[in-house]
């Protein structure tokens, strides 16, 4: 473990994701603002760690800046349910100690990471899900919102897309068999998650989503389980995950990854693509973000893209959406 008493600014690295899914061809408006968006969080964030603030803080921070932004799918923008309803699942995660929170299928809380790293300081539990999720944000002070504060018309228009079509998307996908869904949608963005690794050399992760398109009420994916969407530890790396949940819980991601960083000595990016091979084999489409304890970054997947910002060892921010995209 690299891990320092006193900050060492060089130490630094994070990567922040807003989902992956098959995109259309083309470059859009709603696609530039997204690479903005993520753009500004990431130096912000950046800049806070340099400043000396824990890993931990870090990601709160960005998952809870993602969370408001409208163009991802977590939060004020999150996708619906077959009944029209946002159902949001967030995680957080410190590497230090494997102290972690979780919520699942929320839809009156403001900030689900919020509530989730809540759930890791002021409970002995780590897991809340709906009502008792909400008492517990209302009993914590939490700022609580009506389940309208988070529908936005594009929302509104992919579910309905979807119904037609029977399906339960990923809520990026407009590619081939989801062209129809608003041409101006960008790709409708997705789950949001952040990892990082502060001056300490200490690890997080954090990850919020609304989940899939269309999917069942109750359905609730991969991102609140700790071990598969999200996942740190100061002796392996910090994981946030992005796209089918169910192949990815299928798959136990982030602790497969874990595993074999620790018990047999792999590398990151070998531990990664073999954890993403394994999703690709349960039918699964995404990625993930990941910072390893040695500070090399992977942001690998098998869509055909995913928004994602990174700060490595360089300390420039880096935005990219499609595989071959530069910067
Ligand atoms: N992984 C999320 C879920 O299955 C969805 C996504 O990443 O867009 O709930």
């Amino acid at each position: 473990m690299i891990q320092t008493a006193n900050p060492d600014p060089s130490l630094i690295r994070l990567a922040l994701h807003g989902g992956a899914g098959d995109l259309a061809d083309g470059d859009n408006d709603l696609m530039r603002q997204s690479r903005h968006a993520l753009r500004q969080i990431a130096e912000d964030v950046c800049a806070e760690l340099r400043r000396g603030v824990a890993a931990l803080d870090a990601v709160t921070l960005a998952v809870e800046r993602l969370e408001q932004c409208p163009l991802f799918n977590a939060g004020i923008g999150a996708v619906l349910n077959r009944d029209g309803q946002p159902e949001l699942d967030a995680a957080v995660m410190r590497g230090a100690d494997r102290g972690c929170g979780a919520v699942a299928s929320v839809s009156r809380v403001q900030s689900p990471v919020r509530l989730a790293r809540a759930v890791m300081e002021q409970t002995p539990h780590v897991l809340f899900c709906g009502s008792g999720a909400e008492q517990l944000a209302r009993a914590l002070g939490l700022t609580m919102v009506e389940p309208a504060y988070f529908i936005t018309p594009l929302r509104l228009q992919q579910l309905e897309h979807a119904r037609r079509r029977g399906a339960i998307s990923l809520d990026h996908d407009t590619g081939a068999d989801a062209a129809a869904v608003s041409s101006d949608s960008g790709g409708g963005f997705g789950t949001v998650g952040a990892v990082a690794r502060d001056a300490y050399g200490r690890l997080a992760a954090a990850t919020s989503t609304g989940g899939l398109t269309n999917k069942l009420p109750g359905r609730i994916g991969d991102t609140p389980l700790i071990g598969v969407g999200t996942f740190a530890d100061d002796r392996s790396c910090a994981i946030s995950c992005t796209g089918t949940g169910e192949a990815f819980i299928k798959a136990g991601f982030a602790q497969a990854i874990h595993a074999r960083m620790a018990w047999h000595d792999w590398d990151l990016q070998r531990a990664c693509s073999e954890a993403l091979a394994s999703v690709q084999g349960y039918g699964g489409r995404g990625g993930c973000i990941a910072i390893a304890r040695d500070g090399s970054l992977q942001l690998p997947f098998n869509s055909n893209a995913m928004y994602r910002a990174w700060s490595a060892a360089d300390g420039r921010v880096h935005v990219a959406v499609r595989a071959d995209d530069a910067d």
